[in-house]
């Protein structure tokens, strides 16, 4: 018998949307181990792995909880074992507005504080609707990837603790591991991500951090359910241990690329690099008068919202980058045919990142 050759794979490095993203060939092999029982000494073992590198990538000395869930269940995570009864919800784009729904979602109240789609909320604007408006929580997305706008989740942390008991609940999916997020120093209640953004590993996975007073409430709280309990998920993850059945592949493909970011040379390097490919597209729209949907200063590190010229769609020009074998993101909701989306996270390298710009040179100028 002959074996047929498989047809080659995509080459790594083309595939710009802005999550899932590209996952390196090596992280992809480490999903091919065999099983593990999810109660054996080979699993504490991995977990327990995990504790110090997930610690750097997070900047805490607290657990790193890790979850079989994509992002949005760690985002009811922090709304059960974070909101009391009412949050405010700082909403600027999709998944803000996901935040907010899930408030509601869990039977909670929401406030909604609504910025126009490519804005950011600056820090009076917060302190004045907290002033007017009693809540025991904020959400917030830091790197609002449906409009690519970045808050300054630093300075509206501090606001927030200026109020009395009041959590801060923080969508870090495609900041964390993509440009600076400071768990610990920033004084976050709960920060959490997703694998397949800035991580680069495929989707699937969510991780979180809660603060201990984060952790004081959720323990006062009557209906934080089952999967998301953040109380006994926190004690299976002191003792190295799954809650659950977790999504094994996974957990080898996160400690695979565990290793490859402190090859990098840890994640100031990794912020780096994301900020060099933010400032390449930064440039190269400068020089081709092509305008940003946020303002400078509020803009993603990880993915790049642009606005299209007039007699410009987003469909054909996605469509024509596919034909050359290139991905890059359309707008996102209401923006979707007047914007484009390069999801520039994860392990994408700056000259990858040139090479497709000069491929946009032909289709947007
Ligand atoms: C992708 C994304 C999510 C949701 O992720 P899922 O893994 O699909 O649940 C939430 N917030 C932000 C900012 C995202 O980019």
């Amino acid at each position: 018998m002959t074996a047929r050759a498989a047809p080659a794979p995509p080459a790594f490095g083309r595939f710009f949307l802005p999550g899932p993203t590209d996952v390196h060939p090596e992280v992809m092999a480490a999903m091919q181990r065999p099983m593990i029982g999810h109660r054996s000494g080979a699993m504490e073992l991995l977990l327990a792995g995990f504790e110090a590198p997930l610690g750097r990538l997070f900047r805490t000395a607290r657990p790193v909880l890790v979850g079989t869930t994509s992002a949005t269940g760690f985002m009811e995570m922090a709304v059960r074992n974070g909101v009391r009864h009412r949050a405010l919800s700082i909403v600027n784009g999709s998944f803000s507005e996901r935040f907010a729904n899930l408030v509601r979602a869990c039977g909670k109240e929401c406030i909604r504080l609504d910025v126009p789609l490519g804005c950011a909320v600056e820090p009076d604007m917060l302190r004045d609707t907290l002033r007017r408006t009693p809540v025991d929580s904020v959400t917030v997305v830091h790197s609002e990837t449906s409009t690519g706008v970045l808050q300054d989740v630093e300075t509206l942390a501090t606001v927030v603790r200026e109020f009395d008991d009041v959590l801060l609940l923080v969508d870090a999916v495609t900041s964390l591991a993509g440009s600076p997020v400071e768990t610990d120093r920033w004084q976050l209640d709960f920060a959490l991500t997703g694998s397949q953004k800035a991580l680069a590993l495929p989707p699937g996975l969510a991780l979180g951090v809660a603060s201990e007073r984060m952790l004081e409430r959720a323990r006062t709280l009557p209906a934080r359910g089952l999967y998301f309990d953040l109380v006994s998920f926190l004690d299976a993850t002191t003792k190295h241990q799954p809650t659950n059945t977790p999504a094994i592949p996974l957990l080898f493909a996160l400690e695979a690329q565990l290793g490859r970011i402190e090859r990098e040379g840890g994640v100031e390097e990794r912020w780096a690099r994301h900020d060099a490919m933010r400032r390449h597209v930064e440039d190269w729209a400068e020089r081709r008068g092509v305008a940003y949907l946020p303002r400078e200063g509020r803009r993603s590190w990880t993915v790049s919202c642009l606005k299209l010229p007039q007699g410009k769609g987003a469909k054909q020009i996605v469509g024509a980058l596919k034909q050359a074998g290139w991905t890059i993101g359309s707008g996102y909701g209401p923006l979707k045919e007047s914007t484009i989306r390069i999801g520039h996270m994860g392990d994408h390298t700056v000259a990858a990142l040139d090479e497709l710009l000069a491929l946009l040179d032909g289709l947007v100028a």
